[in-house]
């Protein structure tokens, strides 16, 4: 039987700081020592009050329960029982990174928000990442307050993991799903393994999934590149096999044939490629570098010609960038035509 994971303590203790007796049954391994000494205690019967500590002249030190002479007595505490320690956050927010598929988490603290931290983000397929908000806030109103908070600051949905789902009432689920917020107990994402280790649950990747589908957008053209996580530019060849044809590839592998319908660069009416399709062949010509002397008349089409690639392509940033350094368009990816493989353009007036 697994142990009742101890995550709770996290969110029980003011700042997630504490002595030895504070962390209970909190494992010692995921713990790491402060500088600072503790000036009170918790007292041993569990009652919830904290002794004093009184330093004596002779260095002793002795805590003393304030609820004296109907209290807890007095005990002598030793330094090393007064010692804060705080959690090890590299170890937790690794194994949780590591269930929603981040290689490195990182501990960025959110201003104006207390115990709370931005690990990175879920990056479940090309361009759309969604932020992972770790917090121990363990009190219900707070955590309505910083839910909120979260949500118009970050206008898009996320996931926030809190230590228990205790704190995670009724009103809190409704104010996170009205804010497109996911919320988790660690527990749900998290184990201790027999080693005592913490690592992400087996079935972490699929409750995520689950939890967040319904934030991609929906397909709405017939073709869809399956553009890897956290995709580049830079890694994609198109390369043209034929007039109205050519092969996408990411990084050797994902090959996908190509027409200009796919990349919504067929004219409707008079069935022939737009001069948007001619566009990308005359980057062929130039080998992805189109020198250009009249800007304002090239531009709109190039314009046309990113969204198309960004849109089909599911990826933010500009497939093809203006370099003003050398007066000219440079795509990101490699773009050339196939050996052997001769591109017509007849018919074509230009792309003013
Ligand atoms: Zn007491």
């Amino acid at each position: 039987m697994m142990r009742k994971p101890p995550w709770h303590t996290l969110s029980l203790l003011s700042g997630a700081k504490g002595v030895k007796a504070d962390w209970r049954d909190f494992p010692e391994r995921f713990l790491t020592p402060t500088n600072e000494l503790a000036k009170a205690f918790p007292c041993p019967k569990g009652r919830g009050c904290y002794m004093d500590v009184v330093t004596h002249k002779d260095g002793t030190r002795v805590g003393l329960c304030p609820d004296a002479p109907n209290g807890c007595g007095k005990r002598i505490l030793e330094k090393t029982d007064l010692i804060v320690y705080q959690p090890n956050l590299n170890v937790i927010f690794s194994a949780i990174g590591a269930a929603f598929g981040m290689t490195n988490a990182t501990q960025t603290k959110l201003d104006g928000l207390t115990q709370c931290w931005q690990i990175g983000d879920y990056n479940p397929a090309a361009s759309h990442r969604f932020p992972v908000i770790v917090s121990f806030e363990g009190k219900t109103q707070s955590l309505e307050r910083m839910i909120g908070i979260l949500a118009t600051r970050i206008e898009k949905p996320f996931f926030v993991l809190l230590p228990t789902a205790s704190t995670i009432t009724s009103t809190v689920q409704d104010i996170a799903s009205r804010s497109s917020a996911k919320l988790f107990a660690f527990e749900d994402i998290i184990e201790i393994s027999s080693k005592g280790d913490i690592q992400s649950r087996t079935d972490a990747v699929n409750v995520i999934q689950a939890a967040s589908s319904g934030w991609l957008p929906v397909k709405d053209c017939a073709f869809s590149y399956p553009t890897p996580a956290g995709a580049e530019w830079g890694g994609f060849l198109f390369e043209f096999t034929a007039d109205e044809k050519l092969t996408v590839s990411y990084k050797k592998d994902n090959f996908k044939q190509v027409c200009p319908e796919d990349l919504g660069m067929r004219n409707k009416h008079t069935k022939k490629p737009t001069k948007l399709w001619a566009f990308l062949k005359m980057l062929v010509q130039v080998n992805g570098q189109m020198s250009v002397h009249d800007i304002e008349k090239v531009k709109p089409t190039k314009q046309a010609v990113s969204k198309a690639l960004k849109h089909v392509f599911q990826l933010d940033s500009d497939p093809i960038e203006w370099s003003s350094k050398n007066s000219q368009y440079e795509t990101q990816f490699v773009i050339r035509k196939a050996a052997n493989t001769k591109l017509s353009f007849e018919g074509f007036s230009g792309l003013e």
